[in-house]
Protein backbone atom coordinates (compact mmCIF):
# COMPACT_ATOMS: atom_id res chain seq x y z
CA UNK A 1 0.00 0.00 0.00
CA UNK A 2 1.38 3.70 -1.10
CA UNK A 3 1.19 6.20 1.50
CA UNK A 4 0.11 9.58 2.19
CA UNK A 5 1.13 12.24 -0.70
CA UNK A 6 1.47 9.38 -3.46
CA UNK A 7 1.07 9.89 -6.97
CA UNK A 8 -2.18 8.63 -7.73
CA UNK A 9 -2.12 5.66 -9.59
CA UNK A 10 -4.40 5.93 -13.21
CA UNK A 11 -7.67 3.64 -12.95
CA UNK A 12 -6.92 0.61 -13.56
CA UNK A 13 -9.00 -2.59 -13.22
CA UNK A 14 -7.93 -5.56 -11.35
CA UNK A 15 -7.25 -8.72 -13.75
CA UNK A 16 -7.78 -11.26 -11.21
CA UNK A 17 -11.96 -12.26 -10.67
CA UNK A 18 -12.99 -12.41 -7.11
CA UNK A 19 -15.22 -14.91 -5.49
CA UNK A 20 -17.39 -11.79 -4.17
CA UNK A 21 -18.22 -8.61 -4.99
CA UNK A 22 -19.39 -6.15 -2.05
CA UNK A 23 -20.74 -3.46 -3.90
CA UNK A 24 -21.83 -0.16 -2.48
CA UNK A 25 -25.05 1.22 -3.67
CA UNK A 26 -25.14 5.21 -4.13
CA UNK A 27 -22.17 6.30 -6.20
CA UNK A 28 -21.28 3.08 -7.50
CA UNK A 29 -24.42 0.99 -8.35
CA UNK A 30 -26.89 3.81 -8.82
CA UNK A 31 -27.04 7.30 -8.38
CA UNK A 32 -30.44 8.77 -6.90
CA UNK A 33 -33.13 6.66 -9.62
CA UNK A 34 -30.68 5.70 -12.67
CA UNK A 35 -28.17 2.97 -12.96
CA UNK A 36 -24.87 3.94 -13.59
CA UNK A 37 -23.21 3.06 -16.51
CA UNK A 38 -22.75 -0.45 -17.36
CA UNK A 39 -23.42 -1.72 -13.75
CA UNK A 40 -26.45 -4.04 -14.91
CA UNK A 41 -24.27 -5.86 -17.47
CA UNK A 42 -21.31 -6.28 -15.10
CA UNK A 43 -23.39 -7.45 -12.31
CA UNK A 44 -24.77 -10.03 -14.79
CA UNK A 45 -21.39 -11.01 -16.22
CA UNK A 46 -19.87 -11.36 -12.80
CA UNK A 47 -22.85 -13.65 -11.03
CA UNK A 48 -22.45 -15.46 -15.33
CA UNK A 49 -19.07 -16.30 -13.97
CA UNK A 50 -19.58 -17.83 -10.92
CA UNK A 51 -18.85 -14.53 -8.49
CA UNK A 52 -21.32 -13.72 -5.54
CA UNK A 53 -22.55 -10.57 -5.62
CA UNK A 54 -23.49 -8.37 -2.50
CA UNK A 55 -24.74 -4.96 -2.19
CA UNK A 56 -24.25 -2.61 1.20
CA UNK A 57 -25.56 0.78 2.49
CA UNK A 58 -25.03 2.82 5.76
CA UNK A 59 -28.21 4.73 4.82
CA UNK A 60 -30.82 3.30 7.46
CA UNK A 61 -34.17 4.40 5.71
CA UNK A 62 -35.12 1.49 4.31
CA UNK A 63 -34.81 -2.15 4.99
CA UNK A 64 -32.89 -4.31 2.53
CA UNK A 65 -35.96 -5.85 0.77
CA UNK A 66 -37.27 -2.24 -0.05
CA UNK A 67 -33.38 -1.59 -1.39
CA UNK A 68 -33.76 -5.31 -3.64
CA UNK A 69 -36.92 -4.55 -4.74
CA UNK A 70 -35.22 -1.10 -6.17
CA UNK A 71 -32.21 -2.48 -7.63
CA UNK A 72 -34.57 -5.18 -9.31
CA UNK A 73 -36.58 -2.73 -10.93
CA UNK A 74 -33.99 -1.27 -12.35
CA UNK A 75 -32.20 -4.32 -13.81
CA UNK A 76 -30.19 -5.88 -11.06
CA UNK A 77 -32.40 -8.70 -10.09
CA UNK A 78 -31.77 -9.09 -6.36
CA UNK A 79 -33.30 -10.51 -3.05
CA UNK A 80 -33.26 -9.35 0.31
CA UNK A 81 -30.24 -11.70 0.87
CA UNK A 82 -28.34 -10.05 -1.39
CA UNK A 83 -28.91 -6.57 0.63
CA UNK A 84 -27.21 -5.60 4.13
CA UNK A 85 -27.81 -2.22 5.71
CA UNK A 86 -26.46 -0.56 8.56
CA UNK A 87 -29.64 -1.83 10.47
CA UNK A 88 -28.52 -5.26 9.34
CA UNK A 89 -25.32 -4.55 10.82
CA UNK A 90 -27.36 -2.99 13.95
CA UNK A 91 -29.55 -6.22 14.24
CA UNK A 92 -26.38 -8.20 14.24
CA UNK A 93 -24.63 -6.38 16.70
CA UNK A 94 -26.96 -6.11 19.46
CA UNK A 95 -28.12 -9.64 18.96
CA UNK A 96 -24.63 -10.09 19.56
CA UNK A 97 -23.83 -8.02 22.08
CA UNK A 98 -27.41 -6.81 23.70
CA UNK A 99 -29.48 -9.72 23.51
CA UNK A 100 -33.06 -9.64 25.15
CA UNK A 101 -31.96 -5.80 26.34
CA UNK A 102 -34.44 -3.28 25.83
CA UNK A 103 -33.63 -0.52 23.45
CA UNK A 104 -35.11 3.44 23.10
CA UNK A 105 -34.14 3.78 19.09
CA UNK A 106 -33.69 7.87 18.33
CA UNK A 107 -34.20 6.80 14.49
CA UNK A 108 -37.09 6.83 12.12
CA UNK A 109 -40.01 4.16 12.49
CA UNK A 110 -37.96 1.47 9.99
CA UNK A 111 -35.31 1.33 12.61
CA UNK A 112 -37.99 1.12 15.31
CA UNK A 113 -40.17 -1.89 13.46
CA UNK A 114 -36.66 -3.96 12.38
CA UNK A 115 -35.78 -3.90 16.24
CA UNK A 116 -39.09 -5.05 17.21
CA UNK A 117 -39.21 -7.82 14.70
CA UNK A 118 -35.58 -9.33 15.44
CA UNK A 119 -37.33 -9.54 19.22
CA UNK A 120 -35.93 -6.87 21.09
CA UNK A 121 -38.50 -4.90 23.61
CA UNK A 122 -38.34 -1.41 22.53
CA UNK A 123 -39.65 1.18 24.62
CA UNK A 124 -39.63 5.44 24.96
CA UNK A 125 -39.16 5.69 28.72
CA UNK A 126 -35.55 6.42 29.64
CA UNK A 127 -35.59 4.46 33.07
CA UNK A 128 -36.53 1.51 31.27
CA UNK A 129 -33.11 1.65 28.25
CA UNK A 130 -30.30 -0.55 28.58
CA UNK A 131 -29.28 0.54 24.89
CA UNK A 132 -30.01 3.73 22.76
CA UNK A 133 -30.08 2.90 19.74
CA UNK A 134 -28.92 6.02 17.53
CA UNK A 135 -29.52 6.69 13.74
CA UNK A 136 -30.36 9.24 10.60
CA UNK A 137 -33.28 10.90 12.17
CA UNK A 138 -35.40 13.25 9.98
CA UNK A 139 -37.89 14.32 12.60
CA UNK A 140 -34.91 15.12 15.65
CA UNK A 141 -35.56 17.45 17.87
CA UNK A 142 -35.31 18.79 21.50
CA UNK A 143 -38.14 16.25 23.00
CA UNK A 144 -35.84 13.25 21.60
CA UNK A 145 -32.65 14.82 22.39
CA UNK A 146 -33.76 15.48 26.13
CA UNK A 147 -35.55 11.61 26.28
CA UNK A 148 -31.73 10.19 25.14
CA UNK A 149 -30.07 12.77 27.37
CA UNK A 150 -32.05 11.23 30.81
CA UNK A 151 -31.64 7.48 29.17
CA UNK A 152 -27.56 7.94 29.11
CA UNK A 153 -27.54 10.15 32.50
CA UNK A 154 -29.59 9.25 35.00
CA UNK A 155 -30.00 5.32 33.98
CA UNK A 156 -26.72 4.39 32.07
CA UNK A 157 -27.98 3.51 29.10
CA UNK A 158 -25.64 2.46 26.54
CA UNK A 159 -24.95 4.19 23.32
CA UNK A 160 -24.89 2.10 20.07
CA UNK A 161 -25.20 4.21 16.42
CA UNK A 162 -26.13 3.09 12.31
CA UNK A 163 -23.37 4.67 11.11
CA UNK A 164 -20.75 7.46 11.11
CA UNK A 165 -21.68 9.20 8.11
CA UNK A 166 -22.24 13.42 8.74
CA UNK A 167 -24.52 13.96 5.94
CA UNK A 168 -26.56 11.75 3.35
CA UNK A 169 -25.57 12.69 -0.45
CA UNK A 170 -28.65 14.14 -2.58
CA UNK A 171 -29.49 15.46 -5.36
CA UNK A 172 -30.38 18.51 -3.46
CA UNK A 173 -27.05 18.72 -1.71
CA UNK A 174 -27.77 16.37 1.33
CA UNK A 175 -29.56 15.93 4.73
CA UNK A 176 -27.75 15.74 7.90
CA UNK A 177 -27.09 12.22 9.21
CA UNK A 178 -26.48 10.12 11.86
CA UNK A 179 -22.94 11.60 12.68
CA UNK A 180 -24.88 14.62 13.59
CA UNK A 181 -27.30 13.25 15.96
CA UNK A 182 -24.41 10.67 17.67
CA UNK A 183 -22.89 14.33 18.10
CA UNK A 184 -25.23 16.15 19.92
CA UNK A 185 -26.11 13.01 22.10
CA UNK A 186 -22.52 12.81 22.90
CA UNK A 187 -22.06 16.65 23.35
CA UNK A 188 -24.52 16.82 26.53
CA UNK A 189 -24.26 13.37 28.05
CA UNK A 190 -20.39 13.54 27.70
CA UNK A 191 -20.70 9.58 26.41
CA UNK A 192 -19.18 7.99 23.96
CA UNK A 193 -20.94 5.34 21.48
CA UNK A 194 -20.02 1.69 22.30
CA UNK A 195 -20.07 1.08 18.60
CA UNK A 196 -21.13 2.69 15.48
CA UNK A 197 -21.85 -0.65 13.36
CA UNK A 198 -21.91 0.57 9.59
CA UNK A 199 -19.57 1.00 7.06
CA UNK A 200 -16.37 0.94 7.94
CA UNK A 201 -16.82 -0.91 11.33
CA UNK A 202 -15.85 -4.45 11.30
CA UNK A 203 -19.68 -4.82 12.53
CA UNK A 204 -20.67 -4.07 8.92
CA UNK A 205 -18.38 -6.50 7.12
CA UNK A 206 -18.97 -9.14 9.89
CA UNK A 207 -22.53 -8.99 8.86
CA UNK A 208 -21.74 -9.32 4.76
CA UNK A 209 -18.69 -11.98 5.29
CA UNK A 210 -21.03 -14.57 7.55
CA UNK A 211 -23.49 -14.36 4.60
CA UNK A 212 -20.74 -14.87 1.89
CA UNK A 213 -19.11 -17.64 3.29
CA UNK A 214 -15.64 -17.06 1.38
CA UNK A 215 -12.25 -16.08 2.75
CA UNK A 216 -11.99 -12.65 2.79
CA UNK A 217 -8.35 -12.47 0.31
CA UNK A 218 -11.14 -13.77 -2.39
CA UNK A 219 -13.40 -10.58 -1.85
CA UNK A 220 -13.58 -7.49 -3.00
CA UNK A 221 -15.15 -4.23 -1.34
CA UNK A 222 -16.54 -1.42 -4.36
CA UNK A 223 -17.13 1.75 -3.67
CA UNK A 224 -16.86 5.28 -4.34
CA UNK A 225 -15.61 6.75 -0.87
CA UNK A 226 -12.45 6.02 0.66
CA UNK A 227 -12.88 6.46 4.06
CA UNK A 228 -15.68 4.12 4.46
CA UNK A 229 -15.85 1.42 1.36
CA UNK A 230 -12.31 1.13 0.80
CA UNK A 231 -11.60 1.15 4.36
CA UNK A 232 -13.99 -1.42 5.38
CA UNK A 233 -12.84 -3.59 2.48
CA UNK A 234 -8.84 -3.21 3.30
CA UNK A 235 -9.34 -3.34 7.30
CA UNK A 236 -10.31 -7.15 7.22
CA UNK A 237 -7.57 -8.39 3.98
CA UNK A 238 -10.09 -7.83 1.29
CA UNK A 239 -9.53 -5.59 -1.66
CA UNK A 240 -10.68 -2.23 -1.51
CA UNK A 241 -11.53 -1.09 -5.07
CA UNK A 242 -12.51 2.97 -5.73
CA UNK A 243 -14.94 3.87 -8.31
CA UNK A 244 -14.33 7.89 -9.56
CA UNK A 245 -18.82 7.73 -10.56
CA UNK A 246 -19.70 9.02 -7.03
CA UNK A 247 -18.51 11.23 -4.00
CA UNK A 248 -14.46 10.66 -4.80
CA UNK A 249 -12.43 12.31 -7.32
CA UNK A 250 -8.94 11.33 -8.72
CA UNK A 251 -7.23 13.92 -6.89
CA UNK A 252 -8.47 13.20 -3.45
CA UNK A 253 -6.68 9.75 -3.30
CA UNK A 254 -2.86 11.25 -2.98
CA UNK A 255 -4.32 13.21 0.02
CA UNK A 256 -5.46 10.37 1.40
CA UNK A 257 -4.57 7.99 4.32
CA UNK A 258 -6.61 5.33 2.75
CA UNK A 259 -5.07 4.04 -0.65
CA UNK A 260 -7.12 1.91 -2.83
CA UNK A 261 -5.95 -1.51 -4.45
CA UNK A 262 -7.84 -0.46 -7.94
CA UNK A 263 -9.24 2.34 -9.09
CA UNK A 264 -11.73 2.61 -11.78
CA UNK A 265 -13.94 5.00 -13.74
CA UNK A 266 -16.85 3.47 -12.47
CA UNK A 267 -18.14 -0.62 -12.24
CA UNK A 268 -18.15 -1.18 -15.77
CA UNK A 269 -14.53 -1.72 -15.70
CA UNK A 270 -14.95 -4.87 -13.93
CA UNK A 271 -16.72 -6.46 -16.74
CA UNK A 272 -13.64 -7.21 -17.84
CA UNK A 273 -12.46 -9.19 -15.14
CA UNK A 274 -15.76 -12.09 -15.66
CA UNK A 275 -14.43 -12.82 -19.29
CA UNK A 276 -15.69 -10.20 -21.00
CA UNK A 277 -14.46 -7.11 -22.51
CA UNK A 278 -14.47 -3.73 -20.54
CA UNK A 279 -17.80 -2.06 -20.98
CA UNK A 280 -16.02 1.18 -21.84
CA UNK A 281 -18.29 4.38 -22.67
CA UNK A 282 -21.22 2.04 -21.95
CA UNK A 283 -24.75 3.58 -21.54
CA UNK A 284 -27.21 1.52 -19.75
CA UNK A 285 -28.97 -0.64 -22.17
CA UNK A 286 -32.97 0.00 -22.56
CA UNK A 287 -34.09 -3.57 -21.17
CA UNK A 288 -31.94 -3.17 -17.96
CA UNK A 289 -34.67 -0.41 -17.23
MG1 LIG B 1 -21.51 5.45 -2.00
Amino acid sequence: MSGVGSIPALPRAPERRFAAYVFDLDGTIYLGDELLPGAAETVRALRAAGSQTIFVTNRPLQTADEYADKLTRLGIPATTADVVTAIDALTHYLQTRHEGETLLPLAEPVVHRVLRDAGFPITAAPAEADVLVVAFDRTFDYTKLLTAFQAVTAHGATIVATNPDPYCPTPDGGLPDCAAMLAAVEACTGARAEAVVGKPSEHMAAAFLQRLGVPAGDVAVVGDRLATDVRMGQSLGMAGILVLSGATGLDAIAGSPVQPDYVLSGVHELAAAAGGEALNGITTRPESR
